[in-house]
Parts: C-alpha cells; sequence; structure tokens
C-alpha cells in the first residue's frame, strides 16, 4: 500500500461527457441546463431552480465532451492512449461514472448497429487486433476476456452458465488480487467480442427503482488481457512475455438513496453502491494527490479487485456522465463534484 516516487495522479485522467437532449425530453420541453465547452475544458451547469440572474455553477477539466462527440472521437481521446500501453504491457483502467441514464453504457458498450455508435469495448478489441495483425514474425499475442458484476459487494461472473454464483476474491504473492473460478474466454477477433458482450450483458442485476426501471445497481468490469510473447530476441535475452491487462468499469448509478424512493433490499444495495462510489473516488483522490502514504484499495470489492490496474504504472481514465436537463440538475452537479477530485490538481 505504498506509493512509489513517481508521481501517479500524472496517470489519471477525468473527462467529462455531456449526452444529447433525448427525444422525450425534447418533446417534453427540455434545454441543456448543463453545456460542455470543449475548447476551454469547462462546463456550466445552470439551477433551474435559482433566479434567472444567479450564474451557472462552472467546473473545468482535462477534456469535457458536448453532445455531438462522437463515439470515435471520445475513443482516441481518452482509451486509445490507455489500450496502447495495455499492448506494451502495462495495466489500465477507464470508468464510466454518472448518475442513471447518464450514458455510461452507451459510452462503454454503445449500439452495436450502426457501426459508428460502437463504444469503448469493442473498439478496444479493435485496436487490439488491429495490432495483432501486425506483429512480425516470431511475435506472439493471446487476448482473453473476462466479465464480471460487483452486486452488493458480492462478485458474480457474468459470462457463467450460472451467475447467481458467488466468487470469492483471493490473492497471492505472484498475482495479486484475484477472482477464483472466474471464466475467461480467449478472443481470436474483435468480432467474436459482441458475443461475449451480448452474453454478460443478460446476465446483469437489474433492479426497478422508481427513477428508472432498467437501471443497473452492479458495477460491470469488463477485463481483456493482453498476453505478448516476443521469441526474437537473441539466444542470450530469450523471449520477452509481457501481460496488460485493460478493465472497462461500466460503474453503478451514482443517484443519491433518497430520490430512488429505496427501502428494504434495494436501500441495502443502494449502500453498498454508495460505499463502493465513495472507496473508489478516495483511492482516486489520494492517487492524484500524490503525497498520500496510504491508498485505500481494501476498503471495498471494487478497488480491491482493480488495485493492481490503479496506480503505479497504469492509466486511469474517469468519464463523468451527465444529462443535459435542468431536472437533472443536482444529480450532475453531484458527478462532476465527484469527478472534480478525482482530478489532478
Ligand atoms: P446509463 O448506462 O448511464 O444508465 P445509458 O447509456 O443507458 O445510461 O443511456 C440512456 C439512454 O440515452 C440510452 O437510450 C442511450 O442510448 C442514450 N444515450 C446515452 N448517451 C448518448 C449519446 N452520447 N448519444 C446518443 N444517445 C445516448
Ligand atoms: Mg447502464
Amino acid at each position: 500500500d505504498f506509493v512509489p516516487k513517481k508521481k501517479e495522479g500524472e496517470c489519471v485522467k477525468v473527462v467529462v461527457r455531456v449526452r444529447p437532449l433525448s427525444r422525450k425530453e425534447i418533446q417534453d420541453g427540455h434545454d441543456e441546463a448543463t453545456k460542455a465547452d470543449e475548447d476551454s475544458g469547462r462546463i456550466t451547469c445552470q439551477n433551474p431552480k435559482a433566479d434567472a440572474d444567479e450564474p451557472p455553477k462552472t467546473f473545468t477539466f482535462d477534456a469535457v465532451f458536448a453532445p455531438t462527440i462522437t463515439q470515435r472521437k471520445l475513443y482516441d481521446v481518452c482509451s486509445a492512449p490507455v489500450v496502447a500501453s495495455v499492448l506494451e504491457g502495462f495495466n489500465g483502467t477507464i470508468f464510466a461514472y454518472g448518475q442513471t441514464g447518464a450514458g455510461k453504457t452507451f459510452t462503454m458498450e454503445g449500439v452495436q448497429d450502426p457501426p459508428e455508435l460502437r463504444g469503448i469495448i469493442p473498439n478496444a478489441f479493435q485496436q487490439i487486433f488491429d495490432r495483432v495483425a501486425l506483429a512480425a514474425e516470431g511475435v506472439q499475442f493471446l487476448v482473453r476476456a473476462s466479465y464480471l458484476e460487483i452486486y452488493n459487494e458480492e462478485v458474480r461472473d457474468l459470462l457463467a452458465k450460472d451467475p447467481k454464483n458467488r466468487l470469492d476474491l483471493k490473492e497471492n504473492v505472484d498475482s495479486g488480487v484475484y477472482v477464483k473460478d472466474l471464466t475467461s474466454f480467449i478472443v481470436k477477433s474483435s468480432h467474436e467480442i459482441d458475443q461475449v458482450m451480448q452474453a454478460g450483458k443478460k446476465n446483469r442485476s437489474v433492479g426497478a427503482t422508481a427513477m428508472n426501471a432498467g437501471s443497473s445497481r452492479s458495477h460491470a468490469i469488463f477485463t481483456i488481457i493482453v498476453e505478448c510473447c516476443d521469441s526474437t530476441g537473441t539466444v542470450r535475452t530469450g523471449e520477452h512475455i509481457t501481460v496488460g491487462k485493460l478493465n472497462l468499469v461500466d460503474l453503478a448509478g451514482s443517484e443519491r438513496q433518497s430520490k430512488t424512493q429505496a427501502t428494504g433490499d434495494r436501500l441495502k444495495e443502494a449502500t453498498k453502491i454508495n460505499l463502493s462510489l465513495s472507496a473508489l473516488g478516495n483511492v482516486i483522490s489520494a492517487l492524484v494527490d500524490g503525497k498520500s502514504q496510504h491508498i485505500p484499495y481494501r476498503d471495498s470489492k471494487l478497488t480491491r479487485l482493480l488495485q493492481d490496474s490503479l496506480g503505479g504504472n497504469t492509466k486511469t481514465v474517469m468519464c463523468a456522465n451527465c444529462g443535459p436537463a435542468g431536472y437533472n440538475y443536482d444529480e450532475t452537479v453531484s458527478t462532476l463534484r465527484y469527478a472534480n477530485r478525482a482530478k489532478n490538481i
């Protein structure tokens, strides 16, 4: 848990994406109360309940994306550098954060058809297999994928035949923290990934809340492991093997529980969701701060599991997603505050 000398905060990048108004929001007469100015990296939020002369709240980030941003452009800016370093044997993590309906799953998975709407996960496979295709003779890649969710602080395998099975987190000296018995598939081309993604998606826990019937109350982690074996070295240097791990994380909705009228099981869930989101916020802000002697990875399953992919030589991107309409104002400001804490100052 001790921080090496290198300034880790430099490897954490925080970006904000504001989605377009939905057709329904336009029909209902909503305006864009939250706006992203891509040139200045600034987000402004107008409180619909405030007096007209009250200035909007503003926040500045490494990059901000207006509703017109394409999936491709977002990928090129946020994800391509992370995937490139995974191909070189480093670990990396990309998070989608935000309230339910803000566009997290659209950012991570996107829409399969048309291809321009595909999200970070399929584009990452594309980038990986484009690189594999260029490999010199004697250089071999092995690409594996797994998909799990953390629901109520329990780990479930989304690719297992029976996803209700709870899996245990284990730890050993060689491989660090890992999930025992987690299913992983060897992926040979980027086409194969859609099946894996769809299979996992079907198994995700969804619970109806007052806010959104299909809302996701779990954190989904899609992991791609890229092993590269380079046997083109001399007899003396021998084979060179690198292993890089990429975690693509669709976090649970960040909305506060009061708004979702949670009781009973739902309330228990909400408390645990908030626990891991705040643990994640604490870990990232400790990394960014760079002065902390102790990074509190052990405070949640999410941060424990991602321990080897946050900090150190890894690259981390937090994409905070926001809805633009005025009725999202409170949640949007809370999302931006969370993202602001994770930012390198
Ligand atoms: P979340 O996963 O955060 O709950 P979703 O990704 O499911 O939110 O997005 C909610 C809805 O808005 C979906 O119908 C999705 O397709 C749409 N949507 C989200 N972001 C965008 C975007 N950038 N462009 C177009 N549609 C979007
Ligand atoms: Mg979602």
